[in-house]
């Protein structure tokens, strides 16, 4: 199965051989428009028996060696900043620096410390790191981490499902594609139920399956207090992507509220003095709005950042910065997406659907009229 990511990914070759990310780099210079990157977790490969993780699955996870890649080619043809220097630029109606690219990570996941970080510091660079508060304290499950995790670790192995009314997948030998259709189903039924149902639905699943629950919670799969005290002190920037990875858009305003204190005062400690970003879970525009925005200036809060794809210029909004979503590209794809090309597309695209989807709602409700 080929995802829609990977479909946008084969827009690359036809635009990279047309020559069109060399000029839109160049028109991005006179234009001063950044790019900011957005990685996740960054591996040492595939899992036993030849299986591929979910987050590989879903186009989230970049091995080491591409990854060591994508920072060579960004270091010979771009300036890689801090992600403060640019908000700091953004505020103060300042030029934006030339060429610039911000590198950031969402989630914390513990092999951005054991792997991206000696990369970074082998090129003498820096980037932000989101971290989701309940992953440092570590006594709840992260939604869908620990689920994508508990499916890595069922890969292959028989695996049964049910809960409450709902039935969900029975098979003798769990398969990437029946993981992607498991994530589907189970994703619109934590959409159904409240944040306490859904870590009770995941213990749940690891009973029915003979997985220690608790063991699950222990693996190291996120950076704890030690990791971000030391990137910290490495110079990097760790901001807050919520308490508990929850979908802000569809929240109440208490729990909104709530999760953007309780995440700042957890990342707290490892923010660099007096800048403290925020990285909205899940990122398009349904997942925040202006009670979100309007909670994180009360807190204090610099920058907000999306995962809209695009670059970011002079007029760019700080509490709605675009970024570019980085899998694991090759290098001609990699320059397409940098240069801004394909988040250019997504966005025509994106505008014609909704002018014609408008247009035949208009349509409907002519001649719905009497
Ligand atoms: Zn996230």
């Amino acid at each position: 199965m080929i995802r829609a990511p990977a479909i946008v990914s084969l827009l690359s070759y036809p635009i990279y051989a047309a020559g069109i990310p060399r000029a839109l780099r160049a028109l991005n210079r006179r234009l001063r428009r950044v790019a900011i990157l957005n990685y996740h977790s960054i591996s040492e490969g595939r899992l036993n028996g030849g299986y591929r993780s979910c987050l590989d699955l879903l186009g989230m996870e970049v091995p080491i060696g591409s990854f060591k890649k994508h920072i060579r080619y960004i270091k010979d043809h771009y300036t890689v900043v801090g992600l403060d220097e640019l908000v700091v630029a953004l505020a103060n109606n300042c030029e934006l620096p030339d060429n610039g690219i911000v590198l950031t990570f969402d989630d914390g996941f513990r092999d951005n410390y054991t792997a991206a970080v000696p990369a970074l510091k082998d090129h003498g660079l820096t980037a932000a790191f989101f971290v989701i508060g309940d992953a440092i304290i570590g006594e709840h499950p992260v939604w869908p981490h620990h689920l994508y995790l508990l499916l890595d670790r069922l890969s292959g192995k028989p695996f049964t499902f049910s809960w409450e009314s709902h039935e969900f997948l029975n098979c003798q030998r769990l398969e990437d594609a029946d993981k992607l259709r498991l994530i589907a189903q189970l994703k619109h039924t934590k959409a159904q139920v409240p944040g306490s149902e859904a870590e009770k639905m995941l213990q749940a699943m690891c009973d029915q399956n003979g997985v220690d629950f608790q063991q699950l919670l222990n693996e190291p799969l996120f950076m704890q207090e030690k990791q971000l005290h030391d990137i910290c002190e490495a110079g990097h920037i760790v901001g807050a992507h919520s308490m508990t990875h929850a979908d802000l858009g569809a929240a109440g305003s208490a729990a909104v509220a709530e999760e953007i204190r309780m995440s700042k005062e957890a990342a707290l400690a490892f923010c660099k003095a007096g800048f403290f970003a925020f990285a909205f879970p899940y990122g398009t525009r349904n997942n925040y709005n202006a009670t979100v925005i309007g909670e994180l200036q009360k807190n204090g809060f610099n920058c907000a950042l999306t995962t809209i794809e695009g670059l970011n210029g002079n007029n760019a909004d700080r509490y709605a910065l675009k970024r570019i979503e980085i899998g694991p590209f090759n290098k001609i794809e990699l320059s397409t997406h940098l240069s801004g090309a394909i988040g250019d597309i997504k966005s025509a695209v994106k505008y014609i659907t909704g002018r014609n989807r408008n247009a035949d709602l208009r349509k409907k409700r002519v001649s719905k009229a009497p």
